[in-house]
């Protein structure tokens, strides 16, 4: 049935000068992290999302790891996040003691289902953790609203959210903290890597602190004390020089890399409108005040049953789509936590009925169409 070559997933996006990059690093000879491309990321990530400061970290896990310590969560305290996430939003805020309440999602945009949130709230509830879904962002100002009417901290993974907004806000910029990735399989990444965006001033220097192994030593290198030692329990966060090398050569490609997302997420938005119109299928929704940033586009079947079948088919012919989380609070893990699959039913319906399609560079004007095509095809077909 392959009547041409494999059209892949996901490929690395790359901007042909991260080579030129991991060379200045020789140059400097400075590997270890905190060194000049290291800064010069954090200037650049400050400078793009507006938030107040950035830490580099070596994953988006270490930067939820990260938020949560410096959130001052622990034993007894409960955070609300979506279980249509990553495995990393849930573990960062055990890794402190405390404890995961998953809430429902939105299946228009796939993101925290505001009303559901609200009602999971109770005295012990410190903080909220949305989740940016496929590079629209949640909806910000209920989460914001929320968190102020019961006094909770809010914490965005913002993993997938760099270059996207929502109320004419940065993603990223808008709770106290917000974790970012670039790993990758996110827009632009250097293999593994992550960031730590700070909201909040008054959190700023224990951020620093826990991100340095748990020492003052940037006070040290700020001339502010004479020598560093250990202030409170940290680990250590941060990426390697030649991670940072490479990713400030993708920094500086993002419009290009955008440019050319945006171009095939309208393409595969534009076709695939009939099958949406004659009910077979739901396509992304980009709320009016959001701007996405194309990280990733999803159909959703009428049922699991179905994206099933699509699923097989379509890689059958050569192309390759893919399933993506399967809900924290159903998984292994999560019924040890106590919950159950049908505890969040609107979820496992919609998370089980998505599919996600090729996003990348090497997806060219003949690849696109074919990828439409056989996806009409197909569910016109089964469905
Ligand atoms: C990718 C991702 C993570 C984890 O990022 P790493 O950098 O691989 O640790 C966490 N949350 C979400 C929503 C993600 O998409």
């Amino acid at each position: 049935m392959t009547d041409s070559a494999q059209i892949h997933f996901h490929v690395p996006f790359l901007t042909g000068r991260e080579r030129g990059y991991i060379d200045e690093v020789f140059d400097n000879r400075r590997f270890s992290g905190n060194g000049p491309f290291s800064q010069r990321c954090q200037r650049w990530l400050e400078d793009y999302t507006d938030a107040k400061f950035a830490l580099m970290t070596h994953s988006c896990t270490g930067a939820l790891e990260l938020a949560a310590m410096v959130a001052g969560l622990g034993v007894g305290d409960e955070v609300i996040l979506p279980s249509y996430t990553f495995v990393s939003t849930a573990t960062s805020i055990m890794r402190t003691g405390a404890t995961p309440i998953f809430c429902e999602i939105d299946p228009a945009t796939m993101t925290m289902d505001l009303e559901d949130a609200a009602r999971r709230i109770t005295p012990r509830t410190r903080a909220l953790l949305p989740v940016h879904y496929g590079g629209v962002g949640a909806d910000m100002k209920a989460v914001m609203a929320l968190a102020e009417k019961h006094d909770l901290k809010v914490i965005e993974d913002a993993a997938q959210g760099l270059g996207a907004s929502r109320h004419g806000e940065k993603l990223g910029n808008i709770g106290a903290l917000a974790a970012l990735s670039f790993h990758e399989t996110k827009n632009v990444h250097c293999g593994l890597g992550g960031a730590l965006l700070i909201n909040d001033a008054s959190l700023f220097e224990r951020a620093e602190n826990i991100w340095e192994r748990g020492t003052d030593r940037s006070k040290f290198f700020k001339g502010l004390v004479d020598k560093y030692s250990w202030v409170e329990l940290g680990s250590s966060f941060y990426p390697s020089e030649l991670q940072s090398a490479f990713l400030l050569a993708q920094f500086e490609g993002i419009d290009e890399g955008a440019e050319q997302r945006a171009s095939l997420w309208n393409h595969y938005h534009e076709g695939l409108a009939p099958l949406e119109a004659d009910g077979l299928l739901h396509r992304p929704v980009v709320p009016e005040d959001a701007v996405t940033n194309h990280h990733c586009y999803w159909i959703r079947l009428p049922t699991p049953a179905h994206a099933d079948d699509v699923r097989k088919q379509v890689n059958a012919r050569g192309i390759s789509v893919v399933i993506h989380y399967v809900p924290l609070h159903g998984s292994t893990m999560g019924q040890r936590l106590g919950w159950r699959p049908e505890d969040l039913p609107k979820t496992v319906h919609s998370a089980g009925s998505l599919l996600r399609l090729p996003v990348h560079q090497l997806v060219g004007e003949a690849e696109r169409a074919r990828v439409v095509e056989t996806i009409t095809e197909v569910v016109r077909d089964v469905v």
